[in-house]
């Protein structure tokens, strides 16, 4: 399972594509780059804490109840790696995921090795930005554009071992999340079994054509009918 940010869209979390790549006239590229926070870490956390607001007042949907209830069933044979930094998944009741790119509730020093650490709070101001025991600033446990995926070796090791892939609500342009379908598709003639490619979500993902199925309507209106085939 693959997940992206149109699995929390009918939870009123907005998709960046959604919102035209805009928030307060800034591309969201340019608030979420190690190159922003040096450039203007006010900025970076008043984007976060923008999101940790939305999020906690967010409720998980239909979809992520669905995908909770499949991990009930199929136990270990199920596996989800989602992109989204949002906690719905694990409040629908998702245990075995790995948050790709960071967790929107974590924190972590800026400079030094310290462990990540849960924070619900907001940084409205420069000087609310709190310090790390080095001095450095805190900063959002986020994976940004330009730095490395979490958890990518346990992902390959699951790509490897699925038998069916679902993709939901992912426009197919982030990497390398947009790969893991051809990374599935390319175990083909290794004598692994064949893997069956779905995608879930209103709009054509940029890769679509790696597919074997493609489902072209929301989530929440899928999902729970699918994974009762599972
Ligand atoms: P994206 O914004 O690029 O694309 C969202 C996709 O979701 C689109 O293809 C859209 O068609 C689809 N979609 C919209 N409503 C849907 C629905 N109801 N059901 C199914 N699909 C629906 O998002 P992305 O591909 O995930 O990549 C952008 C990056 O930004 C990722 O790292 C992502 O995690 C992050 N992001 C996360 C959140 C979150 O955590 N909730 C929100 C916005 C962006
Ligand atoms: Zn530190």
């Amino acid at each position: 399972m693959l997940t992206g940010a149109g699995v929390s869209a009918e939870s009123g979390l907005p998709t960046f594509r959604g919102a035209d790549g805009l928030w307060h006239g800034h591309r969201v590229e340019d608030v979420a780059s190690p190159e922003a926070w040096e450039r203007d870490p006010e900025l970076v956390w008043n984007f976060y804490s923008m999101r940790r607001e939305m999020a906690r007042k967010a409720q998980p949907n239909a979809a992520h109840r669905a995908l909770a209830e499949a991990e009930q069933a199929l136990g270990e044979r199920f596996f989800l790696c989602t992109q989204n930094v949002d906690d719905l998944h694990e409040r629908a009741g998702s245990r075995r995921l790995a948050h790709m790119h960071g967790e929107l509730f974590r924190s972590r020093c800026s400079v030094c090795e310290r462990k990540p650490f849960g924070d619900e709070k907001l940084y409205p101001t420069l000087a609310s930005i709190p310090l790390c025991a080095c001095g450095a600033r805190i900063r959002p446990h986020i994976v940004w554009f330009g730095e490395l995926p979490f958890h990518l070796q346990l992902i390959m090791d699951e790509l490897n071992r699925c038998t069916v892939l679902l993709v939901v609500g992912t426009s197919g342009l982030v990497y390398p999340a947009a790969h893991f379908v051809h990374w599935a598709n390319s175990r083909h003639g290794t004598g692994l079994p064949p893997v069956r490619t779905y995608y879930v979500g209103p709009d054509e993902p940029a890769n679509v054509a790696a597919f074997t199925h493609v489902f072209g309507e929301k989530a929440g209106k899928i999902l729970p009918g699918l994974l009762q085939l599972a």
